[in-house]
């Protein structure tokens, strides 16, 4: 069948929900009533069902079964997963879901209503043009598909469970325990002891094989571990956690790229529960929660952490435990998502795929506008209204040896009340993914620089990430532009 797309909604009934609305439009056309003759018939308005009928609200089950019944069919036939009878109604779904699609978003052009005035054909080319535009955009990606594809499905998997994983909470909890652990960091003499208790012993040693972050001798019982931190990378603890909990959980040879990652997610999980374990986390948290005062900078001077981890690590005990909703954004200077993560419905920028890793982020957002901040010691606070609602934010900035990052930690506008930096007055507006918002150039800009100007671009190094796209391959249109138009001679 012609009409497919990749995006499947499904909801409280497991049906589309533009699908049911395109079905009970058709059941009421068909009898001959009109909207408002039949919300009299079941006692609801007509806007009310003409929500309904677009998609844009799932009617009550009783409301459904009196539709069904003035109708003449029945709640379960109207629910039927079989698609529409007949071939316009298919496309005018095929045409609405393209263009609430982000792709479409994307491009900021005017949706075409799919009413009855527009001709059949014309549907038949529009859904066929949207159809391309998608399977180009999917090709157009220049990393393995399949990688973003299996990245995407975890994270999701995570988003599904809050990011909170409580079995893994429990292993790790009792065995920090096991060393007398009772609060705070925990100390590299800690981690030591639990190795011994596997049957390890820990040894620093400055020839580790360039391709490795640790080995270990399970023969002989040695976890070898590099003789200092790697600046902004993984701390020698994390290290030393990861290479034991290869050992705890048992894991083989991944078998795919799939399993590869499910591994790293596990240790990295593991990871995480022994540096910051669950219960004196929690402990923390509440009590920082009932004072209004929470703040990543604390959580992470609490427990020894790098922000990185501090935040993340928030992202796991923050929904389920503490009920607070909240997205996770690690962001390069150059504007490109490196690791993101979300529950409370921020609008992430997503590829055609769902992958989010290398997309650029607005640049109205916390996680970029920090960056602007000459002072940058503290964490920089910001409320951001979007499409999907007003979102407050705390960003940390910092770098490695060889980049600039931001780390930001935020949550839905009702939840702000709890952290430390809600009295900002800092408010910026972003309609991303419109690209008028902040991805295209203002005309002016376009018209006096797209044919004067050349600029080069950098490589990127991120494996997940497709390069950035705009006149030049792997370059922002609007900062050169603007970079131009400030270093002109004559117009600065
Ligand atoms: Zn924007």
């Amino acid at each position: 069948m012609a009409v497919e797309t990749s995006v499947t909604q499904t909801s409280r009934h497991g049906t589309d929900p533009l699908v049911l609305g395109r079905r009970i439009r058709h059941a009421r056309t068909s009898a001959n009533l009109t909207l408002r003759q039949l919300a009299d018939a079941v006692g609801s308005t007509t806007s009310q069902l003409s929500l309904v009928e677009n998609g844009r609200r799932e009617p009550r089950l009783s409301l459904l079964t009196a539709i069904a019944e003035v109708l003449g069919t029945t709640a379960a036939q109207l629910l039927s997963v079989e698609p529409p009878p007949d071939r316009r109604a298919q496309l005018e779904i095929a045409l609405e879901r393209a263009q609430r699609g982000p792709l479409f978003a994307s491009l900021g052009v005017p949706p075409v209503r799919p009413g009855r005035r527009l001709p059949l054909d014309a549907l038949e080319s529009l859904v066929a043009l949207h159809g391309e535009l998608e399977r180009r955009a999917r090709a157009s990606i220049a990393t393995p598909e399949e990688a973003r594809r299996i990245n995407t499905e975890l994270r999701l998997e995570m988003q599904e469970r809050n990011n909170y994983v409580p079995e893994i909470e429990e292993i790790a909890e009792e065995f920090v325990r096991s060393v007398g652990y009772t609060g705070g960091a925990l100390t590299h003499r800690m981690v030591s002891q639990m190795a011994e208790r596997l049957g390890f012993t820990i040894i620093h040693v400055d020839d580790l094989p360039h391709s490795t972050r640790t080995v270990t001798d399970l023969e002989n019982g040695r976890i070898y571990l590099p003789p200092a931190s790697i600046p902004g990378g993984y701390g020698l603890r994390s290290l030393a956690l990861q290479a034991m909990a290869h050992r705890i959980f048992g894991h083989e040879s991944p078998k795919n790229y799939g399993d590869f990652l499910r591994q790293r997610q596990e240790l990295a999980y593991f990871t995480a529960c022994c540096l910051v374990p669950r219960f004196a986390a929690v402990t923390f948290l509440e009590r920082q929660k009932a004072a209004k005062d929470l703040a990543m900078e604390d959580f992470r001077d609490a427990f020894g952490v790098t922000h990185h981890s501090a935040a993340q690590r928030f992202t796991n005990l923050a929904t389920s435990l503490l009920g607070i909703p909240v997205h996770f954004i690690r962001a390069n200077s150059d504007g490109a998502l490196y690791r993101g993560y979300e529950n409370d419905g921020v609008p992430l920028p997503t590829d055609a795929t769902g992958a989010i890793e290398g997309q650029l982020l607005c640049r109205k957002w916390a996680a970029r506008a920090a960056f602007t901040r000459r002072d940058r010691t503290t964490e920089f606070f910001q409320y951001t209204d979007t499409p999907a609602g007003t979102y407050w934010c705390s960003t940390q900035t910092g770098a490695t040896t060889d980049a600039e990052f931001s780390i930001t930690l935020g949550v839905p506008f009702a939840h702000a009340k709890w952290f430390r930096g809600r009295e900002t007055t800092r408010r910026a507006r972003s309609t991303c993914p419109d690209e008028s918002c902040c991805r295209r150039p203002s005309p002016d800009l376009i018209a006096r620089w797209r044919d004067k100007s050349w600029p080069s671009a950098k490589m990127h190094a991120h494996v997940l990430s497709p390069l950035p796209s705009g006149t030049f391959p792997g370059v922002d249109d609007t900062e050169v532009y603007e970079f131009l138009q400030a270093h002109a001679p004559d117009e600065s």
